[in-house]
């Protein structure tokens, strides 16, 4: 079996609030989608969230970087087996005009790419996509199938009287883990941390992320204040560039620290376990690289001592919801597991099928073939902004 084509859109997916954080806020998502066909006309879906704060990506940037690289050459070769395909999407290497130093300025795209070949060969193979986990070497030893997963909860900067109702509403739906957005300019997080806890009740176990609004030098001084409200994680508090910095200051610090911004590729994991520089990795499969990327970080925070979640990019469409299904549902150890929002933050879905976790975050694992998912024709026709297709061989 060959891929026979890849098109490629922008699309602008449009979101029921606005999402604020220290580096962004956003009503709509600009999202990169993949459809990749096989020769028998089989049909699979991908998707990339280009960030450029985050690996530098935009989508038009991404759409460029793919029509310069080769596709037929990398793509040409013919799969019969998960291990086909496995070693089909390591070769897919997008031509990257600007230096990498940290290897990641095509993450989003190589993500989009490569879950729409996953999901097109796991049609055509008659099976899911979290088959492959146990045929990917680096990720053997995590292999755990799961009937169930359970997601976490996030609360963004909102005013006081939201910021109540989200922690009760949380709270009354079952979660047992919610992250607090914190860092936003004029906010005063530690009253805002001491309302949520008061709302949320004290069973549920709260972590932050600054996205990097902090510097080192000040940290312990603005975590002080939030501490007090039982704290389990602190996520990305200063800049990517204050690394070594934040390493040291995380040596005087009781809570743990995670890795976002700062955790984009398999260079960036490496130097921070070198550096000693975290306790918990934030992987995200857009800003990773895709499924066997972050499969692969996943196993070497395993082998190092360091804990790891699964995270996600608010506006993510079903696709992606999907894969981050697929992937939670077949990996052991995930501390936190973020995602799924479909139903609650877009303003309309682009796949046939409602992957939004239910009561108390809970979701099933996906049993279809591919991701198991299906796209709506019409809608994502209304929301793209581009298309191109590139196709080889004989179709
Ligand atoms: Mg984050």
């Amino acid at each position: 079996m060959q891929i026979a084509s890849l098109t490629a859109s922008i699309v602008q997916i449009p979101l029921r609030r606005e999402i604020k954080h220290a580096s962004a806020t956003r009503r709509e998502s600009a999202n990169l989608v993949v459809c990749c066909r096989l020769r028998d006309g089989t049909e699979g879906w991908g998707e990339g969230v280009p960030r450029s704060y985050v690996t530098g990506e935009t989508p038009e940037g991404a759409l460029e970087q793919l029509a310069a690289t080769p596709l037929e050459e990398q793509l040409g070769r013919s799969c019969a087996s998960w291990a086909d395909v496995i070693q089909l999407c390591c070769g897919f290497q997008p031509r990257i005009a600007q230096p990498d130093p940290r290897g990641h300025r095509a993450n989003a795209l190589r993500c989009a790419v490569e879950l729409s070949i996953l999901d097109a060969f796991g049609r055509a193979f008659g099976q899911p996509v979290s088959e492959l986990v146990h045929h990917y070497e680096p990720a053997r030893a995590l292999y755990a199938p799961q009937d169930q997963v359970r997601y976490s909860t996030t609360i963004t900067a909102e005013g006081p009287v939201q910021e109540r109702l989200s922690a009760l509403k949380m709270r009354l739906y079952g979660f047992r883990q919610c992250k607090v957005k914190v860092g936003v300019a004029g906010a005063d997080d530690a009253q805002r941390l001491r309302r949520i806890r008061f709302w949320i009740g004290r069973r549920m176990d709260l972590r932050l992320d600054a996205n990097e609004a902090w510097q080192a030098d000040d940290l312990p001084r603005k975590l002080e204040p939030l501490l007090r409200n039982r704290i389990s994680c602190i996520e990305q508090p200063v800049p990517h560039h204050q690394l070594e910095s934040l390493a040291e200051v995380r040596r005087q610090q009781a809570v743990p620290i995670m890795l976002d911004e700062s955790l984009t590729s398999l260079q960036d994991a490496q130097r921070a376990i070198a550096l000693d520089a975290c306790d918990l990795f934030n992987i995200r499969l857009s800003k990773c690289g895709g499924f066997l990327a972050s499969l692969e970080l996943a196993a070497l925070a395993h082998v190092s001592g360091v804990g790891y979640q699964l995270g996600c990019h608010p506006g993510e469409t079903g696709i992606l919801s999907a894969a981050g299904r697929h992937w939670a549902a077949s990996v052991r150890g995930i501390r936190y597991l973020e995602g799924s929002y479909d139903r609650h933050l877009l303003r309309e879905l682009v796949t046939c099928e409602d992957v939004t976790f239910g009561y108390g975050g809970r979701a099933p694992a996906l049993r279809r073939p591919g991701l198991g998912v299906t796209i709506v024709p019409d809608v994502l026709a209304r929301l793209k902004t581009s298309e191109t297709t590139w196709r080889w061989g004989q179709s």
